[in-house]
């Protein structure tokens, strides 16, 4: 039995709990993701079909597949790998104490140097 061309819908909205990697609070992160599957028995049968960048995902996986699984793998594409708070308490807090983050100040090295050279 082939589950060749075989569609999943997937569809989750939600909000995941995540760690904001700047201050270390807690974070929600809104998650959105509407996606369509191409089910595939092998990854020798998705190699050889020819891609289609605006066609759907096709992964390995069977009717029966675990949808956990499926659900799990489509979050993990959609989280970013460090989240950070749009407005940063921690971020604000060093600007109201004067420091300026390492990038900051890297910035103003550079800016120095090149108004030397030019
Ligand atoms: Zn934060």
């Amino acid at each position: 039995m082939t589950s060749r061309g075989a569609r999943r819908y997937v569809h989750i909205d939600g909000a995941l709990r995540q760690m904001c990697q700047r201050c270390l609070g807690e974070l929600e992160f809104p998650v959105s993701i509407d996606s369509m599957l191409v089910l595939a028995a092998s990854q020798r049968e998705i190699d050889r079909e020819p891609i289609e960048v605006q066609g759907p995902d096709r992964i390995v996986g069977s009717r029966d597949m675990v949808v956990r699984e499926l659900l799990e793998d489509e979050l993990l594409l959609a989280v970013p790998f460090a989240p950070r708070h749009e407005r940063c308490a921690a971020r604000a807090k060093a600007r109201d104490d004067g420091h300026r983050s390492p990038f900051e100040e890297l910035r103003g090295m550079l800016g120095a140097k090149r108004s030397k050279q030019g």
